[in-house]
């Protein structure tokens, strides 16, 4: 390792770690971006119209990822629900790909639940203003380890959550609109993306409430599981 200058930091920054399957090692988070109505299905039960020609994007703050199996439940909302989403994680690089180019900066993948404030979040699109508190706040991004496979483009498979035994979400992988590599190819071209980024890449419909108490189990197939409960 290279001898660097020290620096003196007024506290010491805090870097968002994922945890890697059969690994100690593990990944550093950069920039979190999340994809908005990327299944039809989904879209319709939230009563909006899919612009097929540009996927959208919002992001969470890195410090919203969570791998606690016991998560607190948020404040400020009647109404949180649970959005299943496969994610990916960035290994290299990237900007201003083509869909073509973008499976090699693939790191790996992890099941992931975008908790959202629903409430929130439609008084938000009511009023025309940002959605940040609705879906960025603490532990709003439940993550499982990662499943580590440089290069591979995963485009099908099974995607589904339980909540108390119940199944509540189901769908696949090959309805997602926007592919994994368009996805990636289309945040490039408006960002540098760089190793450490990671992209939820929309849910499938079913996506509903849920309480103190509640037990959710996550799962994609070939890519893993994701469990925890909400606490008081
Ligand atoms: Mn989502």
């Amino acid at each position: 390792m290279t001898k660097q200058k020290s620096i003196k930091f007024t506290f010491n920054p805090k870097i968002k770690c994922v945890n890697i399957q059969e690994s100690k090692l593990v990944f550093p988070v950069g920039k979190v971006y999340c994809v908005g109505s990327n299944y039809e299905e989904h879209a319709q039960e939230m009563g909006v119209t899919v612009d097929k020609d540009q996927p959208f994007f919002f992001s969470k703050p890195a410090q919203a990822i969570t791998q606690l199996a016991s998560i607190p439940f948020p404040t400020q909302t009647n109404n949180l629900h649970h959005e299943v989403e496969l994610v990916v994680f960035l290994g290299s690089e990237c900007s201003n790909i083509s869909p073509s180019e973008a499976r090699q900066h693939i790191f790996g993948y992890g099941v992931g639940v975008d908790l959202t404030r629903r409430d929130l979040q439609e008084a938000a699109k009511g009023a025309g203003k940002p959605w940040d508190l609705s879906k960025g706040f603490d532990h709003s991004a439940p993550i499982s380890k990662i499943l580590r496979k440089e290069g591979l483009l995963l485009n099908e498979g099974s995607i589904s959550l339980k909540v108390n035994g119940q199944k509540k979400q189901s769908g696949n992988l090959s309805n997602m609109i926007w592919k994994v590599d368009e996805l990636i190819s289309c945040l490039s071209k408006f960002i540098t993306l760089k190793a450490g980024d990671i992209i939820f890449t929309g849910t499938p419909s079913g996506v509903g409430r849920l309480s103190i108490n509640d037990k959710v189990v996550a799962e994609i197939e070939n890519v893993g599981t994701l469990s925890f409960e909400l606490i008081k």
